[in-house]
């Protein structure tokens, strides 16, 4: 095992060379459900792929320690990691959740609390007004999500980590739009970090995964056990392609990133753009904060087209790099509209309540020629054209 060594080199280098069978430089894809017992009574390290096995544990301890955790348990998809990261709520127990959550965080939590299995509260995170009076209510759990999607805001996580540990609540953040080459929210105070795989970490847009990392050892072993009992375990082949895709993380991000900012300055000089969102510009309310607990600024960014609605479906339909597309992380450059597409889910008022309006476009920067980006934007937004 390596041991001290760089995070870079841990998401290449993790397992690497570790077969004990054949001596395979990658770790081996282990299709099987079941294993042999050694003899009556002698199981051995694995006896069933439910609980355990030998790729998966490979992926999770390769996240584990790229987040700093005691371990990680990977599941099927990023809900699940969410619902997982949830199991040790019981009725009456409170959550407080950002009011801008990823829609598909907002409705779970508003079925599990319809079902009475829990109560929530979606408050703005940085209004200590707000945070205050939900953290007077005891809650259990405090769930960040930053920077928050689509609008790119920062919480400052150690600051809202010790509020709620000081009120006895515990701290999960969604780590997905950063990843851990880039933000490592244990270090920073959290409990908890869970990640949509399907993201960043895979990469390739061609896996649904999550993982729930957790700082202390305990509280790996309760969520392996829950993850165990109710089968939410990740497939094995999803958990190889995904080992493979974090082998990269740290290249594709910092060249994903490099093309980010370079679009984000395009956009902020455009006359048909009447508002960007980049933690990286300096006018982002919220650059100093990102800049103290982020190691970059990630390649998701958002803008509002000064053309309406009408001009977000000539933007959309002019794009020839970027692809019409939900979902964020991977090497292609995916162009998303939230009122329509990601936060179609929630409420009219709640979108309205979390600032996304109907001419909000977002961006997911893959790998693709800068060049080549710049102008695909630059030819859709004469397309959608100035003022309506
Ligand atoms: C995509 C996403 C999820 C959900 O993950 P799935 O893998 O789609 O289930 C959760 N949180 C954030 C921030 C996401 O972007």
């Amino acid at each position: 095992m390596l041991r001290n060594k760089s995070r870079e080199t841990i998401a290449v280098a993790n397992g690497i060379g570790g077969d004990t069978a054949f001596g395979a430089v990658t770790p081996p894809l282990y299709l099987t459900t079941t294993y042999t017992f050694d003899g009556f009574e002698r199981a051995r390290t694995y006896d069933y792929t439910r609980a355990g096995n030998p790729t998966r544990d490979v992926l999770a301890q390769t996240i584990a320690r790229l987040e700093g955790g005691a371990g990680a348990v990977v599941v099927s998809s990023g809900m699940a990691a969410i619902d997982l990261a949830l199991a040790s709520l019981q009725p009456g127990d409170l959550i407080v959740a950002p009011h801008d959550c990823y829609a598909g965080t907002w409705r779970l939590l508003n079925a599990r609390q319809a079902k009475r299995q829990f109560d929530v509260v979606f408050i703005d995170q940085n209004n200590e007004a707000a945070l205050g009076a939900a953290l007077a209510r005891s809650p259990k759990l405090l769930l960040i999500e930053t920077p928050s999607n689509p609008l790119m805001r920062v919480v400052d996580i150690r600051k809202t980590a010790e509020r709620a540990r000081a009120a006895g609540a515990r701290v999960i953040v969604d780590n997905t739009f950063l990843s851990p080459a880039l933000q490592q929210p244990i270090g920073l105070g959290a409990d908890l970090v869970i990640h949509s795989t399907t993201k960043f970490l895979n990469g390739h847009s061609d896996v649904i995964g999550g993982v729930v990392v957790a700082a202390a050892h305990k509280d790996f072993e309760d969520l392996t056990a829950w993850a165990t009992t109710t089968g939410v375990t990740g497939a094995p082949f999803d958990a190889y392609l995904t080992l493979r895709g974090i082998r990269t993380l740290f290249a594709r991000i910092e060249r994903q990133q490099a093309t980010a900012r370079a679009i984000a300055e395009f956009l902020l000089r455009h006359p048909a753009v009447s508002a960007v969102h980049y933690p990286g510009l300096a006018d982002h309310p919220s650059h100093a904060i990102a800049k103290s607990q982020q190691s970059g600024f990630g390649a998701m960014l958002s803008f509002e087209v000064a053309s309406g609605v009408a001009g977000v479906r000539r933007f959309v339909e002019a794009v020839e790099v970027f692809t019409l597309a939900e979902s964020l992380g991977g090497i292609e450059s995916l162009v998303a509209h939230p009122a329509t597409m990601t936060h179609a889910s929630m409420s009219v008022e709640a979108r309205a309540e979390a600032g996304i309006s109907d001419s909000l476009i977002r961006l997911s920067v893959g790998l693709e020629n800068e060049a080549d980006l710049l102008s695909d934007l630059g030819g859709a937004l004469a397309a959608a054209g100035g003022i309506a």
